[in-house]
């Protein structure tokens, strides 16, 4: 399919080269093991909107479950390896854990995480290479993959699904800011109460949007709100856009958190889950912001604290809270932002983590997550250095905290 060639390419310069301590054999029989999202009767949809679905031999919409593979199973068997493919990952009896003893490579979603925690890690005795089908590695102690079999690397498909993700910020902003979700109710119940809805209505042009954190995505979300004339668009990173671009897009950086938050009406958060984001947006960082603030999570769940979160739309400090993660998922039933509502019985505008899993998204991070693997198992290691988040016993990426560098974003 050539589009599928063309975002290959896209996917795929080569930056780096192999390390020397690694091998450049070509290897066989060993044992990958995914982790995936079950598609169920969806598995068999075929693309129907857009460019993909003209081509000729469409493939299946949703590649990233465990019915497609990631069109892997053929690729992978026919070089003589075995593929087992599960969604059954918790607790000491699910498939994840029966086969985590033997696999050599491991790939999971951050839609369906299979958890590499530092208990399972230490079991993982074959365990070289963690392989994220998507963006966001958190699902891996990483410090653990440092200690565990001399260090596994832990590698994504980066930018595969920033697009999706920015489109889907916007789209959760605009849904929080005109109160959609409670006016959709009424068109469906039947009901026409104009006041009732309009009246936490408001317009996105001349209101403060910032973003915690400002890489591919929390970019993509700054350069996609400048036509709405927005009185200012504010950024929170240790990693500074550099100048041109910020005047290019008409942002600025706060260096201050807390003086970040007291200044916007809309905060959305897109940096990495680790050891300093985690339950950032508890109690005392919510109080920062102003009074009726709205705050979009599509980065991790546990960046927020969901009951604190919960607290603050019950008590009206915020007026809004939406996303696409949580903390775990699939999220229990009795997960507290499924239900929190603002003192008004709107704001929330919570989906399951699909923003980054569009079906264009899929075709990308499935295409990635084959080449990652191609450079493993012909022994080739040529990975591309942006896709590295740890290897070889220490941190590649940039962006999982600020720590010692060694190189990428
Ligand atoms: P990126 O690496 O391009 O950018 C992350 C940015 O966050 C970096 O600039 C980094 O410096 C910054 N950062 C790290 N810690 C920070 C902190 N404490 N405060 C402020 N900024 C901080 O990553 P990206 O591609 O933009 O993705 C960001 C995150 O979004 C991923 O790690 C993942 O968790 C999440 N994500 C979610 C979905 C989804 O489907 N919902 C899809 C893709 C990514």
């Amino acid at each position: 399919m050539a589009s599928l060639s063309r975002n290959l390419l896209r996917l795929r310069p080569r930056t780096t080269t192999p390390l020397r301590t690694f091998s450049s054999t070509a290897r066989s029989n060993l044992k990958v093991l995914s982790i995936l999202y079950p598609g169920g009767k969806h598995s068999s949809v075929t693309p129907h909107f857009g460019p993909l679905a003209q081509s000729p031999n469409p493939q299946p919409s949703l590649l990233g479950t465990v019915e497609n593979e990631l069109g892997l199973r053929k690729w992978l068997e026919d070089q003589g390896h075995e593929l087992v493919t599960t969604a059954d990952k918790e607790g000491p009896n699910s498939e994840f854990e029966k086969h985590l003893e033997d696999a050599e490579v491991i790939i999971t979603t951050p839609f369906h995480p299979g958890y590499l925690t530092k208990e399972r890690l230490a079991k993982a005795k074959n365990l070289k290479i963690a392989i994220t089908a998507g963006v966001g590695s958190d699902h891996v102690d990483l410090d653990a993959a440092n200690k565990t079999n001399g260090g596994v690397t832990v590698i994504e498909v980066t930018g595969c699904n920033v697009v999706s993700v920015a489109e889907h910020v916007l789209m959760t902003i605009l849904i929080l800011v005109r109160n959609f979700v409670p006016a959709h109710d009424q068109a469906r119940s039947g009901e026409w109460d104009v006041g009732a809805v309009a009246s936490s209505s408001y317009d996105l042009e001349g209101k403060t949007v910032g973003t915690v954190g400002v890489g591919r995505i929390g970019e993509r979300v700054l350069r996609r709100l400048k036509p709405f004339d927005c009185k200012e668009l504010l950024y929170f990173d240790y990693q500074p856009l550099n100048k041109e671009v910020e005047s290019e897009i008409g942002c600025k950086r706060v260096a201050d958190l807390r003086e970040f938050l007291g200044r916007c009406d809309v905060v959305t958060i897109n940096c990495p889950l680790h050891e300093k984001t985690k339950g950032l947006f508890g109690e005392e960082v919510v109080g920062w912001m102003k009074h009726g603030a709205i705050l979009v999570n599509t980065a991790r769940g546990a960046i927020v604290d969901k009951d604190a979160v919960a607290a603050a739309l019950k008590s009206g400090k915020l007026s809004g809270y939406g996303g696409d993660v949580w903390y775990p998922q699939p999220a229990p039933k009795d997960h507290p932002l499924r239900y929190a509502l603002n003192t008004e019985g709107g704001g929330n505008a919570m989906t399951p983590h699909i923003s980054g899993t569009s079906v264009d998204a899929q075709v990308r991070y499935a295409e990635g997550t084959k080449a990652i693997l191609e450079e493993y198992l012909s022994g080739r290691h040529g990975y591309r250095e942006q896709d590295l988040i740890v290897r070889g016993g220490g941190y590649v990426s940039r962006a999982y905290g600020e720590r010692a560098k060694r190189g990428g974003k």
